[in-house]
């Protein structure tokens, strides 16, 4: 019976480890496809995980596989406020089209066992688009996804001031110009804005947007079943906080491939969130456990050695958007 088992596993990692030699390394190695793929899917691959489990290996082990998961430039960090640099030559981020619909309000959803992320197609001229902030370039919107608690102590994976939060929100942002690989293969080729969410118990004070993005993760309990949905009124410019003051520093994904290509903006403020609109959350699979019936959260990387990182500090201001 064990061997069945293991010719059958061997069947399926064949197909789906493929896939994962791929992501092994360093991201110039990657087809631009493949890593298109990954951005408007997650990664998807089931090799690693959050847990010290049979079946994936834990974030103390990733660098096994993933060497650049190791790196000096690793997120997320713990960020102390007292010790961030006020710079003046930072500005607010400026948010292009960031209440602009995808096509038909159409967003594909995928649930993919680390994470629940969104994505949409964009018209062009409509192509939420990321800049200023001190990035030399504007950065399109790739897609945005979660990481949460499975109580509301946890969740987030920045911690400001040894406070965590119970959900950050991660909008992530690429390299406008050049091909995939190109954007890749150097620090700055991605930019992603975390949202921090605090837990209320009035309900008058929660974010809305998050009660379609509850309605939304419904469809998609199951690992690995993405889904098409419509989300009417759904903007990105509706899940940022009113301020624009942000932290600022050079990091990496917190996943695998761990890459560092990302230019990280932590906002300052952060939103307002319910333990039911939290609960929506815990309730998708993560595709573990011999029942089947495990659920996803604490879906966080720990916290990675700062080094001698600069964290700027931009106090904020009113948000600035242009259509
Ligand atoms: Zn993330």
């Amino acid at each position: 019976m064990k061997y069945h088992l293991g010719a059958l596993l061997l069947l399926f990692c064949g197909h789906l480890c493929s896939g994962w030699f791929k992501f092994q390394g360093d991201l110039r190695l990657i087809n631009p496809r493949t890593l298109q793929r990954y951005l408007r899917f997650g990664n998807s691959l089931s090799h690693w995980g959050y847990e010290h489990g049979a079946n994936e290996s834990p974030p103390d082990q990733w660098d096994k596989k993933f060497p650049a998961c190791k790196g000096a430039q690793q997120s997320p960090i713990a960020i102390n406020t007292a010790k961030t640099i006020r710079s003046s030559r930072l500005e607010p981020l400026l948010f292009h089209a960031y209440s602009s619909f995808p096509e038909a309000n159409l967003w594909t959803v995928v649930n993919n066992g680390h994470t629940v992320q969104f994505g949409g197609s964009y018209n062009s001229s409509y192509l939420p688009t990321l800049s200023k902030g001190g990035l030399a370039a504007d950065y399109a919107f790739t897609q945005l996804h979660f990481h949460w608690g499975t109580t509301s102590l946890r969740g987030s994976e920045h911690v400001i001031n040894d406070k965590r939060f119970p959900l950050e929100l991660h909008i992530v942002h690429r390299h406008s110009s050049g091909d995939n690989r190109e954007a890749h293969g150097n620090s700055t080729g991605l930019a992603v804005v975390g949202i921090l969410f605090e837990l209320t118990s009035d309900e008058r004070k929660r974010l809305r947007q998050l009660d379609t993005i509850a309605e939304a993760l419904t469809e998609v309990i199951e690992q690995n079943k993405p889904a098409n949905v419509t989300l009417e009124h759904f903007t990105l410019s509706g899940l940022l906080p009113p301020s624009t003051g942000y932290y600022r520093y050079m990091g990496s994904l917190t996943t695998p491939p761990c890459t560092e290509a990302v230019q990280w903006f932590v906002m300052k403020k952060p939103q307002k969130i319910t333990e039911k609109q939290l609960s929506a959350f815990r309730r998708l699979d993560d595709g573990n456990g011999l029942s089947g019936l495990d659920k996803l959260g604490d879906n966080f990387r720990p916290l990675q050695a700062p080094y001698q990182r600069r964290i700027e500090n931009y106090r904020g201001k009113e948000l600035r958007f242009s259509q």
